[in-house]
């Protein structure tokens, strides 16, 4: 059995209790990983607090050949990362040769961008008292960041994190999911035992709240960099005290299907916004919108097009949807989609729970108070909205407390300029689903959805402060 080993700085560790992982899928114990305590997570946080002091001086081309290094050994382990993914997660093997793709170009972008992290000359001179003084701003590590991810993207979720933190500069201490602690874990290793690894700036500590909450409670570290759930993210933002935070946050992404839309491509793109990865994803397709002119062609399109999808073993390469991460999850899928019922939604596909599994839900005529529309879903059901026009599908879409993405479906040019400035969230798509994200990208929400901005170029300004010269 592998297991996940604890990195007090750059040296490994282990603790005498330890808990299983089972895989989603079968139920078989798939990793299993040390249980790390509030005194586990202080000594972290000194080693790093240590290692960062010591490494102020380290040179940015040898942070980014680490990261180079990092990320051409990922491309020599790929089969054996999207194995682990799949293992511990049950996501679709296909779709976890994606994720690991995904991880080396966010590694690699991050190197990239770190060489033009900057800052720049004021003019100080516009001002009459800074006459005959020169002014500029350079931008510093904050020194240590924790860094805390969920089970969804294990991979490269953490390497949007890692990365970018490392490169600037920072000690990291990370906290990786306990759903998918050997996937945490072996990243850390490539970042660890590479030739270019700066010693004891990234340690790896496991567990959930208590864990957590120490890293984040503690003194030590300057910026929290979570991603998460809401509820999660409401309690880090009390606890973290002054310091940088930074919330990737949960969503209820929509769409608008207008009249003018292509709407075979329009229904065959939203049945995978809705159902890739179980629906398990922050931009997962939840709402969609359509006119009342192409409401009934849309509806029997999706339908179609969502009974092709396989839903199966996660192994098989042509598996499109494997099982929730939990029972208790497909359990609140199950409960969601029958409460709404009862209030008098139509299930169009009304989504059955086989233990871990729940297959596609698709439910029409909802109300704004159901769970399915008003809460994030996160699980394999969408809800189809008639609505009279793109006016009345804009308020709809903004009444929610979350801001994540939203797209739209339509050939309409001036449509489209009013849709990205009228959208209420962090990113809008056009002519393709909301759960659409390039990991080159600015990405993160508004209202509830979180703050702040991850994308390689971006996070590497968030694990930075200016520092403001004047020479006199
Ligand atoms: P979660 O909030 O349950 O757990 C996330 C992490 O927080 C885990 O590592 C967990 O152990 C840790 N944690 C739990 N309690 C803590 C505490 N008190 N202090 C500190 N850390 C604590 O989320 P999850 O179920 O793993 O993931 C699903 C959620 O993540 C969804 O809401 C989804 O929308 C969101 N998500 C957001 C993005 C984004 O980029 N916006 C991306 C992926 C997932």
């Amino acid at each position: 059995m592998e297991e996940a080993r604890i990195y007090f700085g750059s040296t490994p560790a282990t603790k005498e209790e330890k808990r299983e992982v089972r895989s989603p899928f079968n139920d078989k114990v798939v990793s299993i990983y040390p249980v790390c305590s509030a005194d586990d997570a202080h000594k972290a946080l000194k080693i790093a607090q240590e290692a960062f002091a010591k490494h102020k001086d380290s040179l940015l081309s040898q942070r980014i050949a680490w990261l180079r290094d990092v990320a051409n050994r990922l491309k020599e382990q790929k089969e054996e990362f999207a194995l682990t993914i799949t293992k511990e997660v049950g996501k679709p093997i296909s779709f976890s040769r994606i994720e690991v793709q995904r991880a080396i170009e966010t590694i690699e972008l991050s190197a990239d961008f770190a060489t033009s992290l900057a800052g720049e000359t004021i003019n100080t001179d516009a001002t009459q008292s800074g006459r005959k003084t020169m002014s500029f701003y350079k931008r510093v590590p904050v020194g240590v960041v924790v860094a805390i991810t969920p089970f969804n993207f294990p991979l490269n979720l953490s390497a949007h994190k890692l990365a970018p933190a490392l490169v600037a500069g920072n000690a990291v201490v990370y906290k990786p999911t306990p759903e998918a602690p050997l996937t945490g874990y072996k990243l850390a290793k490539l970042f660890i035992e590479s030739k270019y690894a700066l010693p004891d700036m990234l340690s790896v500590v496991y567990g959930d709240a208590e864990v957590g909450s120490a890293l984040v409670q503690s003194d030590i570290p300057r910026k929290i960099s979570f991603t998460g759930s809401v509820p999660v993210g409401k309690i880090i933002m009390k606890n973290a005290g002054i310091k940088k935070v930074s919330l990737e946050l949960g969503g209820n992404a929509a769409t608008f299907i207008d009249k003018d839309a292509d709407i075979k491509t329009a229904a065959s793109r939203c049945a995978v916004g809705a159902f890739v990865n179980s629906g398990q994803v922050c931009i997962s397709l939840q709402r969609i919108y359509v006119h009342e002119d192409v409401y009934e062609e849309f509806a029997q399109a999706l339908a179609e097009d969502t009974k092709k999808l396989k839903v199966g073993d996660p192994y098989e390469p042509d598996t499109f949807m494997g099982p929730l991460i939990n029972e208790d999850a497909a359990i609140r899928a199950q409960r969601w989609v029958q409460s709404a019922i009862e209030q008098g939604a139509k299930a169009i596909l009304e989504g059955k729970r086989e233990g871990r599994y729940f297959y596609p839900a698709i439910l029409a005529d909802v109300t704004d108070e159901m769970e399915i529309v008003c809460e994030e879903v996160f699980a394999p059901i969408v809800s189809l909205v008639k609505v009279k026009n793109y006016e009345e599908a804009i308020v709809k879409m903004n009444d929610s407390p979350y801001g994540l993405q939203f797209s739209i479906f339509t050939k309409d040019i001036e449509l489209i300029k009013r849709f990205v400035d009228d959208a209420e969230a962090g990113g809008v798509v056009v002519n393709d689903i909301p759960t659409l994200r390039f990991d080159i990208q600015p990405y993160g929400g508004v209202k509830l959805s979180g703050i702040g901005r991850e994308g390689p170029r971006f996070a590497l300004e968030e694990y930075t402060e200016l520092k403001s010269v004047v020479i006199v």
